[in-house]
């Protein structure tokens, strides 16, 4: 959840994460744990869910990309971490602040019938991470 404050505005973020492969869900997790606010946009796709074994990370010696990215997921999920599944599009600096611009995010629960919420505005932070990885094809 993003946290409003008492006007109904979203209120600033500690980081955002772009990217949900072992480097962003890394950060995510360690920010989490010391209690950041911190948000994470991610698109499937990316090097760890194509590879079928991955060698010799610390304390693991062998693992799936996929089940990799599960654990992680669900480690930054205890920690707090938002998490959305939009691809992020644009970045600009505002007021000191970043504001993210993401395609594809859901929008907010309407209060009324379907078939759409309104349109949520977009997080800010004051920091961000990138760790969108590179463009990859499965092997
Ligand atoms: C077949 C194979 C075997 C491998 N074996 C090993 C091994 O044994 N040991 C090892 O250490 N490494 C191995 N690697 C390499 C390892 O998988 C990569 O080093 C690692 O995945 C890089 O992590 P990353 O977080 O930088 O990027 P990625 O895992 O690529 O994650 C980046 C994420 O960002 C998302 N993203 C990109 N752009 C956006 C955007 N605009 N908005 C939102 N999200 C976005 C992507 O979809 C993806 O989910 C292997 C890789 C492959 C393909």
């Amino acid at each position: 959840m993003e946290r409003r404050d008492s006007t109904g505005s979203e209120t600033l973020l500690d980081c955002i994460v772009i990217g949900a492969g072992p480097g962003g869900l890394q950060a995510c997790i360690h920010l989490g744990r010391y209690n950041f606010r911190v948000m994470l946009f991610n698109i499937p796709g990316g090097r760890t869910s194509y590879a079928k074994h991955l060698e010799n990370y610390l304390d693991i010696p062998l693992i799936s990309g996929p089940e990799l990215l599960e654990t992680g997921l669900g480690q930054a999920k205890n920690f707090g971490v938002t998490i959305e599944n939009a691809r992020v599009e644009r970045v600009t600096g505002r007021e000191g602040t970043f504001e993210v611009q993401a395609s594809g995010r859901p929008t907010a629960p309407a209060s009324s019938s379907p078939p759409q919420g309104p349109r949520r505005p977009s997080p800010r932070s004051r920091t961000f991470i990138v760790s969108s990885g590179t463009p990859t094809t499965p092997a």
